[in-house]
């Protein structure tokens, strides 16, 4: 579905992303781990076109996203993306956070932009927040209703990048349990998690980055149980 390929990335003179490839298949949930300042954002950043790429491409379902033509309001459309902060627009109702891309954008009527907004607000247990305003909830739930707007745009491929990491811990769980469900339904992910047992336990494949470098890939497993590189086992020593 994805394949990022050879993808370099320069900041003022300094690399922070050195030649990352990387296939992402439908369905498979594939982790970003490493210490901070490592690149996994960027490389999110990258997918999403908020940064251009400076060499190598990245393919979405075989067409270059990163082709100077693209179109990339159209490459949107496709993904979504759910940052640490919550980012929901403060003088809206989750119902118009939720239908605002879907009408706007993908130019869904307002009725059937509602009835599927309440459909996913259902779904994961939010149905009775859908005229709340933002700052009525918890930052769980306003994470929640950060997934569930992203989802309403129908993405083939999710990026999460750290969406439980600005959350008090009895918080975590509830938006952990949304993306595990999102997994058993089937949807393409690439997330940036620093929960480790929480990533051993979703990932198809977990990605260690090191310095812009992705020095490791493989199943969990193997990626936490026998890791290869003296820089993944020294990571894995300070964060579990
Ligand atoms: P991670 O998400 O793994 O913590 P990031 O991708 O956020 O890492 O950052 C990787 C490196 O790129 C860091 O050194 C960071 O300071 C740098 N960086 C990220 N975004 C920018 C930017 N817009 N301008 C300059 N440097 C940046
Ligand atoms: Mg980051």
């Amino acid at each position: 579905m994805l394949t990022i390929d050879g993808v370099w990335k320069t900041f003022q003179g300094h690399d922070v992303l050195k030649g990352i490839d990387l296939e992402v298949r439908p369905h498979e949930v594939v982790s970003l781990i490493g210490a901070s300042g490592s690149g996994k954002s960027t490389l999110l950043r990258c997918v999403n076109l908020l940064e251009t790429v400076d060499d190598g491409a990245i393919l979405l379902d075989g067409e270059d996203i990163t082709d100077p033509r693209v179109n990339v309001d159209d490459v949107r459309k496709r993904l979504g993306i759910v940052f640490q902060s919550f980012n929901l627009f403060p003088h809206m109702t989750v119902l118009d956070n939720i239908t605002l891309a879907p009408r706007r954008v993908l130019k869904v009527g307002k009725e059937r932009a509602e009835e599927q907004a309440h459909e996913l607000l259902r779904r994961f247990g939010l149905e009775n927040k859908a005229r709340d305003y933002p700052d009525r909830l918890s930052g769980g739930q306003q994470q929640r209703v950060a997934i569930v707007r992203a989802l309403a745009m129908q993405p083939r491929l999710m990026l999460l990048d750290e969406v439980t990491s600005a959350l008090d811990p009895q918080l975590v769980v509830e938006v952990l349990a949304i993306i595990r469900e999102l997994k058993d339904a089937g949807m393409t992910m690439i997330l940036t998690t620093h929960e480790m047992s929480f990533c051993r336990d979703i990932s198809d494949t977990v990605c260690f980055l090191d310095d812009g470098v992705l020095l490791e890939k493989g199943p969990p497993e193997q990626l936490f149980g026998a890791p290869e590189h003296a820089r993944t086992k020294e990571f894995l020593r300070s964060v579990l």
